[in-house]
């Protein structure tokens, strides 16, 4: 094995043939590494806790002071850190809205970094601007949006709820006391602003208020109906009781796909109760958004249209490589409410010129072209390709509480599910919650499945997440009787100690 010195000509991406046959290495190497490991019969993680961790990572940490060859390198990769990680394309990593990346998409990845585009202006992107702007076109007519409509690739669902509340909160102001929050800081009637969601809601809806200076104090519990969905009479009487407190609503956030049960808030009623009040409405479909697709359920975002704004993850059910979101606004006027121009970067003159500087509609600066992966998967796959994939997780989650139902230890929480998300637990009369907690860790130190832990109803109850469509019935029955088995085995060497 050779260690070479490097030469500046094999570290960057150049024209000559020593550029392109080291990045082609580097690559290749790298690929390869994965091939082999996704050869092995691995589950979806190795188990090994974080105490046991350290000696891979301290393997991973011995960095040579001139460098080494990208072999030995990868042998240290290859040993130390891909069996640690957790393969999140396993048909038994269920956990979380945490998707298997589409391999075009990858393919996108590698375009992406290696031409490392920088979006914020026009010189240091180009095309890839304008390829960015269609999407959004794209998809402001996928969501219904009218002309006025525009939107902003984001780094996902929080940017994305942060933008859609700091927008909401300054035009609020602008409106109501001709306030320009951008230039002077928030108002002193600032404290008796308030923003509506429901229980359910992200608990993002909650950081972004602390964050923009309104606090968590700021943000109003509406109670959920027998299906986790807002409650209107609640969001009714709770916006009655803020006008009689002199308190200031000024905006609700719907969410279409909650965390838990993927529960869709109506949309269209919640936009007729409050729009008489002024409310802006931002629709949190970080997961259901991608419902938008599917012509069997896209009825289920009914409404979503007549939201203020909107968020889109791309990097959950759009099954695309992390990070990868999107914001869109109803009214593109409103994205001037933090409109900057830096002399350096996007100058009033190049916007009067029609240069497109996207950094005008972004909270961040220096931003990745994300939107090329979305458009090369479109492309791979086609509208109907993501279609029949959402439909089919659907219908599966259905057949999957089906099977629950049957098994006389376990017990759903949401047997008829609005997405792909089952809520379930083992039960017992006594110390369900133990259970429950030690079946979820189990799982995990084992490497046998990836399920997620939430509390539902006060109770610790179990999670899986559907979005795999590699997933079957048979997995799922699999894990099923692990699941089983280990609640069982709990319960009787209790009693042996007893
Ligand atoms: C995932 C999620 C978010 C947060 O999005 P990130 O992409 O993790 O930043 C917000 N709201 C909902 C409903 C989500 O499911």
């Amino acid at each position: 094995m050779q260690s070479t010195k490097p030469s500046v000509d094999s570290l960057f991406i150049q024209q000559s043939q020593l550029g392109r046959e080291s990045f082609q290495a580097a690559l290749y190497t790298s690929i390869d590494s994965l091939l082999a490991e996704w050869q092995t019969s691995r589950g979806p993680y190795s188990g090994i806790l974080p105490g046991k961790l350290a000696t891979h990572v301290e393997s991973l940490f011995q960095i040579q002071p001139a460098g080494e060859s990208i072999e030995s390198v990868f042998q240290d990769i290859k040993n130390h850190l891909l069996p640690h990680l957790v393969d999140v394309s396993h048909p038994k990593c269920l956990a979380h809205l945490h998707c298997p990346p589409l391999i075009p998409a990858l393919a996108a990845e590698v375009i992406v970094s290696s031409f490392n585009q920088s979006m914020d202006s026009f010189d240091q992107s180009g095309i890839a601007s304008l390829v960015e702007e269609e999407i959004l076109k794209w998809l402001c007519e996928k969501f219904s949006y009218g002309e006025r409509a525009d939107g902003t690739f984001t780094s996902g669902g929080t940017q994305s709820n942060y933008m859609g509340l700091l927008l909401a909160r300054d035009a609020f102001c602008e409106n109501t006391w001709q306030w320009n929050v951008q230039q002077k800081g928030l108002p002193s009637e600032a404290n008796r602003m308030r923003i509506l969601c429901s229980k359910n809601a992200h608990f993002t809806v909650k950081k972004s208020a602390s964050q923009l200076g309104l606090g968590e104090q700021a943000v109003v519990l509406v109670e959920t109906d027998e299906h986790h969905r807002m409650d209107l009479h609640d969001l009714q009487k709770k916006l009655m009781e803020l006008k009689e407190q002199d308190l200031l609503p000024f905006a609700v956030v719907a969410t279409c796909g909650t965390t838990d049960f993927g529960s869709i808030d109506p949309v269209r009623d919640i936009y007729d109760m409050v729009k008489p009040f002024g409310l802006w409405i931002h629709a949190d479909a970080a997961y259901g958004g991608a419902l938008v697709l599917s012509k069997t359920f896209r009825g289920k975002l009914d409404g979503i249209e007549l939201a203020d704004s909107i968020t889109i993850d791309f990097h959950k059910q759009f099954y695309q490589p992390i990070s990868c979101g999107a914001f869109l606004l109803k009214d593109k006027r409103h994205f001037g409410l933090i409109d900057y121009h830096a002399d350096y970067l996007n100058p009033k003159e190049d916007e009067l010129e029609g240069i497109l500087h996207l950094v005008n509609k972004s909270v961040q600066t220096t931003r990745r072209f994300d939107a090329l992966k979305l458009l090369l998967s479109l492309r791979m796959i086609g509208e109907e390709g993501f279609a029949s994939i959402i439909d089919h997780t659907i219908h599966f989650a259905k057949d999957v509480t089906t099977l629950i139902e049957k098994n006389e230890h376990l017990e759903v929480i949401n047997p008829d599910p609005e997405i792909n998300a089952v809520v379930f637990r083992f039960m017992d009369d006594h110390q369900a919650d133990d259970i429950n907690k030690i079946i979820h860790r189990t799982l995990f130190q084992t490497g046998t499945a990836v399920v997620a832990k939430t509390v539902a109803n006060g109770q610790t109850c179990l999670k899986f997440t559907l979005l795999n469509p590699r997933t079957t019935i048979t997995h799922i029955e699999e894990i099923l009787s692990d699941i089983v088995d280990i609640g069982i085995a709990h319960i009787q060497s209790g009693r042996v100690l007893r």
